[in-house]
């Protein structure tokens, strides 16, 4: 143990059992009942709260946080499940200093919000433990609806779908569903199997079925979809990554960071998950964060994220990148890489570019800096990893309007593989859950 902990190269049990437990527990302990009390008890209820505006599901914060402070967490649950089914998730991964906390007028007032995100997880968590379910379906319309995709988008616009009647078949190229909730959020974000937890949650309302292992272009095509189905909804996530576009990125060590994270994520034995001693993250987003602080926490002794932009210009929020540093991560800025380096076939160092913004354009200054290391991860975005299968793509993505639809009157679209959202959960929920809307108000149509 102590020699692979201190070894080179990429290596498994780099810590002690107690190690590994401590370190991917809950990064944030859940509210009890009493400290869930006094935080309600801070809220001042605004009218035309900014929270709620903040919110892209536009939960009702006010009231639940009302409804938790008289002593009814159920109540409060089903108020953030009306507008969110995935409430309970969201409440662990949303990016509250960014959206509802950011806007709570106490963070204005004191820079001390209400914490709304520990508060919606208390409540979605009383209820979900009791199994308490708030809606019933409507009565069968007979119409059949095809999900592709059992991420938030496609989970959130299911249940919608079921709650009015339809019957929905949800297909999912994965083993299992839940999307990047199974396989990509930070496991020290979403502890003890809430992913699975929540599937089962969400379509305990009935009318849903899930068929994984069936993969959109492999399997099932959207012509025969789109003709078996009164309507399909596409919420197919990004499944590819970008290159680096940098010399000898192909050499064994160089490894996508969201594959990385979908090993952890799986591992039932995180002292068996090879990491390296030095590991080296491009990006400068959420899913970069993410594979450097878990790499820290599976034993990697230096990890320095690289950045090719200014601390100001990255997408993770400052939350996250005062939590990477918390963690020992290095965060380098203005930064590009060029060239892996290897010996062997391995990756023994990245030499990088220094930029500067000149003129609004990125460039290269002309000067470089290497870091010696075993492993490196590329974390510079995701792409759409299907044709669309004959739907308009724009920028990328499939083209939808204001409702999700796409160029394919019987195709709706949303979540992360749509154009408009912002690679969010909690986006890809609202999306999933209004698409369902326009779809059911098609199929209601006179
Ligand atoms: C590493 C990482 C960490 C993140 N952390 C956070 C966070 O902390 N907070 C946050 O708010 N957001 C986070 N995000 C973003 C968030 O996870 C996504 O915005 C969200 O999951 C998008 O939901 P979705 O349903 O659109 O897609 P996904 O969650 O990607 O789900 C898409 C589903 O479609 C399936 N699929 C794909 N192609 C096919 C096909 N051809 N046929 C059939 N099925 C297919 C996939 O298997 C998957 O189950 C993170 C993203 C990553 C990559
Ligand atoms: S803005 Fe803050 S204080 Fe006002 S209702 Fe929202 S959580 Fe409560």
């Amino acid at each position: 143990m102590v020699e692979a902990r201190h070894a080179d190269g990429i290596r498994p049990g780099r810590l002690d059992p107690a190690e590994y437990r401590a370190n991917f527990t809950d990064l944030h302990p859940p509210l009890d009942r009493h400290e869930a009390f006094v935080e309600a008890d801070r809220c001042y209820f605004c009218y035309d709260a900014p929270c709620m505006n903040a919110c892209p599901t536009s939960i009702d914060i006010p009231l639940f946080i009302r409804e938790i402070s008289t002593g009814n967490p159920e109540g409060a649950a089903q108020t953030i499940f009306s507008q969110n089914i995935l409430g309970g998730m969201c409440a662990r991964v949303c990016p509250t200093e960014q959206l509802c906390e950011e806007a709570c007028v106490r963070e204005e007032a004191e820079g001390k919000p209400v914490k709304i995100g520990l508060l919606q997880r208390y409540a979605t968590d009383v209820a979900m433990e009791k199994n308490l379910q708030f809606f019933e379906r409507a009565r069968a319309t007979g119409k059949r609806i095809a999900v592709v995709g059992a991420g938030p988008a496609g989970l959130a616009c299911a249940h919608r779908l079921a709650m009015h009647g339809h019957e929905v078949t949800i297909y999912d190229a994965r083993p299992k569903p839940g999307g990047l909730n199974e396989y990509g959020i930070a496991s020290y974000k979403t502890v003890d199997g809430f992913a699975q937890a929540e599937v089962d949650y969400v379509t305990a309302i009935g009318g849903i079925s899930i068929e994984n292992g069936k993969a959109l272009g492999r399997d099932l095509s959207l012509d025969d979809l789109a003709t078996a189905f009164d309507a399909v909804f596409l919420g197919i996530g990004l499944g590819g990554v970008n290159a680096l576009r940098a010399e000898n990125e192909d050499v064994e060590g160089v490894v996508d960071a969201v594959d990385f994270i979908a090993d952890l994520r799986q591992s039932t034995d995180l002292s068996s998950l090879p990491v390296g001693r030095r590991v080296v993250v491009i990006g400068g987003g959420m899913t970069a964060v993410d594979a450097a602080v878990q790499s820290k926490l599976l034993g990697a002794e230096q990890v320095t994220m690289v950045y090719r932009r200014g601390k100001e210009h990255m997408n993770a929020s400052t939350f996250e990148q005062d939590l990477a540093a918390a963690k020992g991560v290095t965060i380098r800025h203005w930064l590009a890489p060029k060239r892996v380096l290897a010996e062997g076939g391995r990756v023994t160092g990245i030499e990088l570019a220094y930029t500067a913004l000149v003129d609004g354009r990125l460039v290269e200054t002309g000067e470089t800096a290497t870091i010696a290391c075993d492993q490196v991860f590329k974390a510079i975005g995701q792409t759409l990893a299907s044709d669309g299968g004959g739907v308009e793509l724009a920028g990328g993505k499939i083209a939808v309007n204001h409702e999700g639809r796409t160029s394919n009157p019987k195709i709706w679209a949303g979540g992360d593989c749509a154009t408009g959202g912002d690679d969010l959960t909690v986006t890809a929920v609202a999306e999933g859950r209004d698409a369902a809307e326009s779809i059911n108000r098609i199929l209601s149509g006179p």
